[in-house]
């Protein structure tokens, strides 16, 4: 027999659907959700049935208004990931998910001698369209699959 799991309403905040298939804790630790919603509620709920994607992920957040700026980052583990603002029970508003056209900080560059491989220093990378992304410090070039995501320990 199944049983269908019904997850909490949210009467305020914030609800990322189609996210991956366990992918959910990543994208609580890249948005630094544990931080950004502190008291507040974090429903995540993993390995739902989805049509689209077979099995997703989904978190809903309590109380909290996630902005475009904060899901940039998202588009590197959830591209296809959307976003629902909802206040009193209602869907106000839906987000994308954008490919960045500046990305700060998060993502770690490939070349070893790059000079914020050595020091306090934070990357900065420049998207293009095809892909392809120039990191501002040693003026390279590498595809996004080069790169990795820096995950803060704090
Ligand atoms: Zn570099």
């Amino acid at each position: 027999m199944t049983k269908e799991i019904k997850v909490k309403a949210l009467k305020e905040g914030s609800v990322l659907d189609h996210i991956p298939p366990k992918k959910s804790m990543e994208v609580l630790k890249i948005l630094n959700l544990l931080k950004v919603a502190k008291e507040n509620t974090i429903i995540p709920a993993i390995n739902l049935p989805s049509k689209k994607l077979g099995k997703k992920d989904i978190i809903k957040i309590e109380n909290v208004f996630l902005t475009a700026k904060d899901l940039e980052v998202l588009w590197f583990i959830a591209p296809g990931a959307s976003v629902s603002i909802i206040k009193n029970g209602e869907v106000v508003k839906k987000i994308p998910i954008r490919c960045p056209e500046k990305i700060v900080s998060i993502l770690e560059c490939p070349n070893e001698d790059c000079i914020t491989n050595h020091g306090p220093q934070e990357t900065k990378f420049t998207m293009y369209k095809d892909k392809n992304c120039l990191c501002e410090f040693c003026e390279r070039i590498f595809p996004l699959e080069e790169l990795k995501i820096k995950y803060n320990s704090q």
